[in-house]
C-alpha cells in the first residue's frame, strides 16, 4: 500500500465528511500515513474550522462567502488557510490529491466533482446525485483524465468490491433496508414528520438522504448511479428488501454464483476501502459483523405501490437523456419544501412523478444533455417546473 495518501474532503461537516475524516485520523498500523489537502462545508463554520485544524489542513473552504471573515479568525495564528464562495470550493477540489471525497449532498456537488476528475485526482465518490445527473458526462471525463471513480455509497462500493468479471454479471442487486416507513400504512406515511422520515433505523445521515431513503428515492437515485458507475441496464438491475442492512449488495453472475459483501451498517468501512484502495486498511475500532448474533437475515421485494418513487426512478434512467436529472432537481426541491414543513411527506414522489412526466412530454425532452451546462440547465428547468407545481412562494 502506498504509505502516504494525501485527502480532500468535500462535505467535510457533513455525516459522511465527519466519518472520512474519523478514518483519515486514526492513524493505526497498516494504514496509509494520510494528509489533509483542503477541507469544505456550506455554513457550518466552526465546525469546519476546528476539523480543519484538527487535520492539519492545507485550507478550508466555506461556500457561504459573508461567513470568509469568521472563518479566517477562528483559523487566526494557525497554519490553514481560509477561502470561501462556491468558486474556491471548485479550486479546492483541483488541488493535487491522491483522492478527493465527493460528499457535498445534492447536484451542488457537481462543480467540485467535476473539477477533481478535470484534475485527474481519484474520486471518492458519495454525492450520488452528481452521478444521477451527470454520470455519463463524468465518466466521459474520468477515462480522459484518468481518474478513478471509486464507490462509497454502501450499495456501489459493496458492488465494486465483488464485480471481478463485469462481463459475466447478469444482475446486480442492490438491497435496502425499506427505510423507516417499511411497514407504515399510506395515511401514516401521509401525516408523516419530517422528524420521522428522518429517524433512519440503522443508519445515521443527514437529512436530505434520509428523507430520500424514507420515500425510497435513494434507492432509485443509487439504481440510476449504478446503471452508470458500472454501466449495466436498469432491467438487469433489482432492488431487494433486506431490513438489517448487513449485506449491503450483491452480484449475480451467469454461472449461478451471487457474491455479495456483508458488514456492520457503518460508512467507515466503504470509505476506508475507497481511501486505500486498490489495497484494504485495518480498522480496529469497528464492532464485527457477529451473524451467530444477528440470527437471521430477512429479505423480501419492494413495494412499489406505498413507495412509487423507485418506479419513478426507472422511468427516468430507462428514457435517459435529460431524465435522471429532472427527476433529482424536483426531487431536490420537494424534500426540501417537505423539511420546511410546505408540503406533505406522499406529495415529495408524487410531484417528481408529475415532473418527470411534463419533461417527458416536452420539447427539452428530445435533448441528450452534451455539456455540463446541458446539465445544469436541465436541473433550473426541472426547480422552477417544481416550485410552480408546489405554488412554494420562489
Ligand atoms: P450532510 O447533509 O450530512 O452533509 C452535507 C455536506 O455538504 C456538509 O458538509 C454541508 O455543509 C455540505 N454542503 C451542503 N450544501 C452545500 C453547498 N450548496 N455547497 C457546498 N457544500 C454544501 O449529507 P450526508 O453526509 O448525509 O450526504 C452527503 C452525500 O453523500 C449525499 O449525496 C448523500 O446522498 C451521500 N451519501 C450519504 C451517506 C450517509 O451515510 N450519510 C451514505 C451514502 C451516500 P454544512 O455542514 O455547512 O451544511
Amino acid at each position: 500500500m502506498s504509505d502516504q495518501v494525501r485527502v480532500s474532503v468535500l462535505g467535510a461537516t457533513g455525516s459522511v465528511g465527519v466519518s472520512t475524516l474519523d478514518v483519515v485520523s486514526a492513524r493505526v498500523a497498516g494504514a496509509p500515513e494520510f494528509s489533509v489537502a483542503a477541507l469544505t462545508a456550506n455554513t457550518s463554520v466552526d465546525a469546519l474550522a476546528k476539523a480543519a485544524i484538527k487535520a492539519r489542513a492545507d485550507v478550508a473552504v466555506i461556500a457561504e462567502a459573508s461567513l470568509y471573515g469568521r472563518l479566517k479568525s477562528l483559523l487566526a495564528g494557525t497554519n490553514v488557510e481560509a477561502a470561501a464562495g462556491p468558486q474556491a470550493i471548485v479550486e479546492a477540489a483541483s488541488r493535487p490529491a491522491d483522492v478527493v471525497v465527493a460528499a457535498i449532498v445534492g447536484i451542488a456537488g457537481l462543480p467540485a466533482t467535476l473539477a477533481a476528475i478535470q484534475r485527474g485526482n481519484n474520486v471518492a465518490l458519495a454525492n450520488k446525485e452528481s452521478m444521477v445527473c451527470a454520470g455519463p458526462l463524468l465518466r466521459q471525463e474520468a477515462a480522459r483524465t484518468g481518474a478513478r471513480l471509486l464507490p462509497i455509497d454502501s450499495e456501489h462500493n459493496a458492488i465494486f468490491q465483488v464485480l471481478d468479471r463485469p462481463d459475466r454479471v447478469e444482475k446486480l442487486i442492490l438491497t435496502a433496508s425499506g427505510g423507516p416507513f417499511r411497514n407504515a400504512s399510506m395515511s401514516e406515511m401521509a401525516a408523516a414528520t419530517p422528524e420521522q422520515a428522518t429517524a433512519h433505523p440503522n443508519w445515521d445521515m443527514g437529512a436530505k438522504i434520509s428523507v430520500d431513503c424514507a420515500t425510497m428515492m435513494n434507492k432509485g437515485l443509487e439504481l440510476i448511479e449504478a446503471a452508470y458507475l458500472f454501466d449495466v441496464p436498469e432491467d438487469r438491475i433489482d432492488v431487494l428488501i433486506h431490513p438489517q442492512s448487513i449485506i449491503h449488495s450483491l452480484v449475480s453472475y451467469d454461472d449461478g454464483s451471487v457474491l455479495a459483501q456483508l458488514g456492520m451498517p457503518d460508512m467507515r468501512t466503504p470509505i476506508a476501502y475507497a481511501l486505500s484502495w486498490p489495497h484494504r486498511m485495518p480498522l480496529p475500532g469497528l464492532q464485527r459483523l457477529d451473524l451467530a448474533k444477528i440470527g437471521r437475515l430477512d429479505f423480501m421485494p419492494p413495494d412499489l405501490q406505498r413507495f412509487p418513487a423507485l418506479g419513478i426512478a426507472r422511468r427516468a434512467v430507462s428514457a435517459g437523456g435529460g431524465a435522471p436529472i429532472v427527476l433529482n432537481g424536483a426531487n431536490e426541491v420537494a424534500v426540501a419544501a417537505f423539511l420546511q414543513r410546505r408540503v406533505g411527506f406522499l406529495t415529495i414522489a408524487q410531484v417528481a412523478g408529475e415532473v418527470l412526466e411534463d419533461f417527458l412530454n416536452s420539447q427539452p425532452a428530445a435533448k441528450v444533455p452534451a455539456s455540463f451546462e446541458d446539465v445544469y440547465d436541465l436541473d433550473r428547468w426541472a426547480r422552477v417546473r417544481t416550485i410552480e407545481k408546489l405554488r412554494l412562494a420562489a
